[in-house]
């Protein structure tokens, strides 16, 4: 065939072929993927070049159009290629092809005749806008190939890694194809449209299909079976040699050869095949590493994990396992706990770095699903390209890139996912074989019942630790409701000594007020005296019968409060008021920061009036003589939205509080010491009072939507280490009604 036959028949064949290829994976797209659009545009470009070349074979004047047809094709699969690839960059590319094309198009318009002699390499002259073709050509198609084969080295997951080699292979195989056509030798441009065709067809499997099969493992195969069959076939040929040249050194007739080479030749098929065999498997052994011992594998696999009761110490007899069995580089065992509406997954890591993050998975998600259903081990590889995954949630896909494990096999229990294990990439960076995926599916069957047992043996351990815990609970509870017990029968000692006491006073002097009066030998002054008497003890016994009405209050219907616009340091100030002339007897200093510069709030003013005397007369009662106290109040600002807060701390330089105590102190009639001990003065170092001024102050400070607690290392009179009251009240209580007037004068209850 001539080389002009040889350019237009090829090239109207090969028109036609690709125009059938065109038709097959226009027709069989399983959906509208951009790296499908992309190779079908090169599908189109192809035919419009072959049309070029059968109408303009490379020799006419008309080449031009054949070579920028020829770039933009090129061009086209390095964008299938970039999109295949998933390049990060994509900008050098473009500019490259665009500066190529750019020259290609120039030298074909500007310098179409211009040729160059190449008489020095007995080369033919060629045109120069030929040569700019042919070398961007060879640059665009060489950084395509060093791109996709730098892809492939960098892949960490070897399925991944496939991918890009067989897409790498089937590029080059359409190049060479391609760059056979540039040779003006029939023969060559034959070869060359076969080989373009043929890696074609390649790159239309490569995008068409997410299952590519095993490359390596497949060549590794190949080239194991060529060598078995060649070396087991040697002896027979050599026997056949043998005869036939001993039947000639003997001079046996021809008859006698062939019968002979007959009766060898059947002797070599008998005996090829157990020799054939032990190459097979001598090949297998040491050359592809495949001979796992199945069954022996799963015994002894069966026996280390039944012999672990705990879930760490399970991923980490797994994974070993699976490492020295299979090479596997990293890999962890993962609960899946089912609730109500969602799945649970908690890795355990058993070999290599692990993320410990938790992911939760609605009921339906597909990932659980389709472990589940198909009950065999899911490849990242799938989970990337198989189409069926492609509505992962963005949470899974995450979770999942965390990961980088390779496959996930599923346990399941009772038609549910009980676990996972999931490995990692193997060491030799080659992808796991189906007969190796269908082995650790059998391995994950068998740890079934060691992950149940190592679960509840871990749900017994931590049930254990909960009933230690509400043991010590209950015990804490035990005493806490005996001081209670003892404080109920405390309260009569306490009520019935607080009562008497001012009322003993009010008996005795109004009766030493009837006796002198009876005599006649009252004075004035006497009078005055007495009268004195008798208002304080009853001024005494109504402040305690408030207080005891105020706490009663707390437990029937809480504090009725009517809140109004209020400032905190006019609180505080009416608040210490009456602790003035105590403050300076006992030589207390008392420290207030500035109060005034806080926000005004929305409070019940006379009961937080009332609160803080409380905490603030408990201060100065715990506090020995030249003691130090310091209110301090900082404004917390709410990130999220909600009312701000005013924190303040009211600290003393006290005894302190014994740690067991800091919640009983604000239980009603609780107080420490001996309960035998009555009222003493309100302001006397560590006079007894009737165990009610915290309950209520608690009580007015909850009512406003506060907290309050206390914090001290301990009672110590020596030591001194003191005690600091904190208490958390709202700017603007939740729900508040208010009357924004403020209070004119001061509350008629207050005292002194
Ligand atoms: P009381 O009327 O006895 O003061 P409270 O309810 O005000 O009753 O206080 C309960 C107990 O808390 C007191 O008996 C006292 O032991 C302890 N307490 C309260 N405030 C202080 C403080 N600032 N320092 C040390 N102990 C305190």
């Amino acid at each position: 065939m001539s080389l002009p036959e040889a350019n237009t028949l090829t090239s109207l064949i090969a028109t036609v072929c690709y125009t059938l290829l065109l038709i097959i994976t226009f027709t069989r797209r399983s959906q509208q993927e951009k790296q499908t659009r992309w190779l079908l545009l090169f599908l189109v470009l192809s035919i419009i070049w072959e049309f070029t070349r059968f109408f303009a074979p490379p020799e006419s004047a008309a080449i031009s159009l054949s070579a920028i047809a020829l770039i933009i094709n090129v061009i086209t699969l390095g964008i299938a290629t970039a999109v295949y690839a998933s390049w990060p960059h994509q900008r050098l590319w473009l500019v490259l092809s665009g500066t190529l094309l750019a020259a290609t198009i120039a030298s074909s318009l500007f310098l179409p005749n211009q040729t160059i002699n190449l008489n020095t390499l007995q080369l033919p002259p060629i045109t120069l806008s030929y040569l700019i073709t042919i070398t961007s050509w060879f640059i665009l198609a060489l950084y395509l190939l060093l791109r996709t084969w730098s892809g492939y080295r960098h892949t960490q997951f070897p399925w991944h890694a496939n991918r890009l080699l067989f897409w790498g292979i089937t590029l080059l195989v359409t190049f060479i194809g391609e760059s056979l056509l540039f040779f003006n030798w029939s023969g060559l441009i034959i070869a060359g449209q076969i080989t373009r065709f043929i890696g074609v067809i390649g790159l239309v499997y490569a995008v068409s299909s997410y299952l590519i099969f095993d490359v390596r493992t497949r060549f590794q195969r190949g080239l194991a079976f060529i060598f078995v069959t060649f070396i087991s076939a040697l002896p027979l040929i050599a026997a056949v040699v043998i005869v036939q040249s001993f039947g000639q050194q003997m001079s046996w007739d021809v008859a006698t050869v062939i019968l002979l080479t007959a009766v060898v030749i059947t002797l070599g098929i008998f005996l090829n095949q157990p020799f054939q065999r032990l190459l097979e498997r001598f090949v297998a052994r040491y050359l592809l590493g495949e001979a796992i011992d199945t069954n022996k594998v799963v015994r002894s696999y069966s026996q280390a994990i039944s012999r672990t009761l705990d879930v760490q110490q399970l991923s980490i007899v797994i994974i070993g396992t699976l490492n020295e069995l299979l090479g596997t580089s990293r890999g962890a065992l993962m609960l899946v706990t089912r609730e109500a509406d969602q799945y649970t997954i908690a890795p355990i890591p058993g070999m290599g770095d692990t993320p410990r993050r938790s992911l939760n998975l609605a009921l339906d998600s597909i990932f659980i699903q389709a472990l589940i259903q198909k009950h065999q081990p899911l490849l990242q590889y799938e989970l990337d390209f198989n189409p069926n995954y492609t509505n992962l949630t963005p949470d899974e896909k995450e979770w999942l890139q965390e990961l980088s494990m390779e496959a996930f096999v599923p346990v399941i229990t009772d038609r549910d996912l009980d676990g996972l294990i999931t490995i990692g990439p193997k060491r030799s960076a080659l992808p796991y074989q189906p007969s190796e995926l269908e082995l650790l599916q059998v391995l994950a069957d068998q740890t079934v019942v060691a992950l149940q047992n190592a679960r509840l043996f871990s749900e017994l351990g931590t049930q254990n630790e909960q009933i230690q815990l509400l043991n010590t609970d209950l015990i804490s509870q035990n005493e806490r409701l005996e001081i209670m017990d003892r404080v109920k029968s405390d309260f009569i000692t306490i009520a019935s000594h607080e009562l008497r006491t001012p009322l003993t006073q009010v008996k005795g002097y109004s009766d030493i007020l009837a006796a002198m009066n009876e005599e006649n030998a009252l004075t004035r002054e006497q009078t005055r005296e007495i009268v004195g008497h008798i208002n304080r003890a009853t001024l005494q016994l109504e402040r305690l019968i408030t207080a005891m009405l105020d706490a009663s209050q707390l437990d029937v219907d809480g504090m009725q409060l009517t809140f109004v616009q209020t400032k905190l340091d006019m609180i505080v100030k009416l608040a210490m008021e009456p602790l003035a002339q105590a403050l300076k007897e006992r030589r207390i200093t008392i420290e207030v920061c500035d109060l005034e510069i806080l926000p005004p709030i929305y409070a019940d003013f006379k009961r937080l009036v009332q609160a803080f005397q409380n905490l603030i007369g408990n201060a100065v009662k715990y506090t020995p003589d030249h003691g130090n106290i310091t209110i301090d109040a900082t404004l917390l600002n709410n990130p999220n939205g909600s009312s701000d807060h005013i924190e303040m701390v009211i600290a003393d330089t006290g005894i302190g509080i014994d740690p067991q105590f800091h919640e009983l102190i604000f239980e009603k009639f609780f107080r420490i010491g001996d309960p035998q001990l009555h009222s003493t003065g309100s302001t006397k170092f560590k006079g007894a009072g009737p165990g009610l001024g915290l309950p209520i102050a608690k009580g007015v400070i909850e009512a406003h939507d506060g907290r309050i607690w206390v914090e001290s290392e301990g009672e110590d009179e020596k030591r001194l280490p003191g005690s600091r009251f904190y208490i958390i009240l709202p700017v603007r209580p939740s729900g508040v009604q208010t009357a924004t007037s403020q209070p004119a004068s001061r509350p008629s209850y207050l005292v002194g």
